[in-house]
C-alpha cells in the first residue's frame, strides 16, 4: 500500500441545480507535495466542484475531506482556516484599498481579532496588527509585490492584482490553494511571471490545486490532471497520459494542445 499522503479528497461529490447535474459522483484523491489541474470544456463543473471545496457551495450529495478530516459540513472560515486558501476565476479585491490592506484583509479568518477582542484588549490587537503587517511584508516580498504595496489594487495592472489575489490567499497560511483559472486574462509575460510565482510558493512547501484552460499552463505545471465533462471525470492521469487519451482529446482538447511526436 503507498504511504504518501491524502491532502485532498472528493468522494462521491455531486451537485445538482434544480434539474441540472453541475457535478456527477466525482471521485478524486489530490496526493500531499503535487500539483494537481481540474480541466475540461466550459460548464464541465470544475468551478462548481471548488465550490463546494471550499464550503462557498454546499454539495448535493458526498462528501470532501482535507487531510483525512470531512469537512463538508464546515463553514468557509473553518476550511480556510484548516488551510485551505483559494484565488477566484475573476479578481475579488477591494479594489480601492492597497495591496497591504488587502492582504491584512486575507488574513482575517486566521486572527482571533473581533470588535468585541479589540475593545477588551487594544494592546493585544494592535500586537496582532503589527504581526499581520510583518507577515504581509514577508508575503509581498516573496512574491515581487512589496514595491506595490501603497498601491490602490485598481491601478494595478490586471497581472499584478492576480498576484496580489494569490498574495492575499497566502495570509492565511495555507497547506493547499485552490486557484481558479490562475492564467486567465494575462498576457504571455505575465503569464510566465505567474507560473514562476506558483512553482515559488509550491516549492515553499504548499499544494496547489488548479483550474485552468490554458494547457501549456496546466501541462508545466500539474503533476497530476483529473478531467471533467458534462460533470462526469472522464480520465485522470499524468499530463502525458492526460494528452493522449483519446477521449478527452475529443471531449476537449482537439486541437487546443499538441505534443510534438
Ligand atoms: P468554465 O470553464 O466555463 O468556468 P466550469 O467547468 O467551471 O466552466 P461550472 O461553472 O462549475 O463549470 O458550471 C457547471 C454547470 O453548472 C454549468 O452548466 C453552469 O451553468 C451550472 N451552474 C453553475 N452554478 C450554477 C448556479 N448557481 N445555479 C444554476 N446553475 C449553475
Amino acid at each position: 500500500m503507498s504511504n504518501e499522503q491524502i491532502i485532498l479528497e472528493a468522494k462521491h461529490l455531486t451537485k445538482r441545480y434544480f434539474g441540472l447535474v453541475a457535478v456527477n459522483d466525482l471521485n478524486f484523491q489530490v496526493k500531499k507535495g503535487r500539483i494537481h489541474a481540474l480541466i475540461g470544456p466550459n460548464g464541465a463543473g470544475k468551478t462548481t466542484t471548488v465550490n463546494m471545496i471550499t464550503g462557498d457551495d454546499p454539495q448535493t450529495e458526498g462528501e470532501v475531506l482535507f487531510c483525512g478530516q470531512p469537512i463538508s459540513k464546515l463553514p468557509i472560515y473553518s476550511r480556510a482556516q484548516l488551510g485551505i486558501g483559494r484565488t477566484f476565476q475573476n479578481i475579488k479585491l477591494f479594489s480601492t484599498m492597497t495591496v497591504m490592506e488587502n492582504l491584512m484583509m486575507g488574513a482575517q479568518s486566521k486572527t482571533n481579532q473581533n470588535i468585541l477582542t479589540w475593545m477588551i484588549n487594544i494592546k493585544k490587537a494592535n500586537a496582532e496588527e503589527k504581526m499581520l503587517k510583518k507577515k504581509a511584508e514577508e508575503i509581498l516580498n516573496f512574491i515581487g509585490m512589496y514595491k506595490y504595496k501603497d498601491e490602490i489594487v485598481s491601478n494595478l495592472a490586471y497581472g499584478r492584482q492576480k498576484v496580489c489575489e494569490l498574495g492575499r490567499a497566502l495570509m492565511t497560511t495555507p497547506q493547499l490553494i485552490l486557484l481558479d483559472e490562475p492564467a486567465a486574462g494575462l498576457n504571455p509575460s505575465e503569464r510566465r511571471e505567474f507560473v514562476d510565482i506558483l512553482r515559488k510558493v509550491y516549492d515553499s512547501g504548499i499544494d496547489l490545486f488548479l483550474i485552468e484552460h490554458n494547457m501549456d499552463v496546466v501541462m508545466n505545471l500539474s503533476h497530476r490532471i483529473t478531467v471533467l465533462n458534462f460533470g462526469c471525470k472522464i480520465a485522470e492521469g499524468t499530463p502525458e497520459e492526460i494528452q493522449h487519451d483519446p477521449q478527452v482529446v475529443k471531449a476537449y482538447l482537439g486541437d487546443r494542445f499538441r505534443t510534438e511526436e
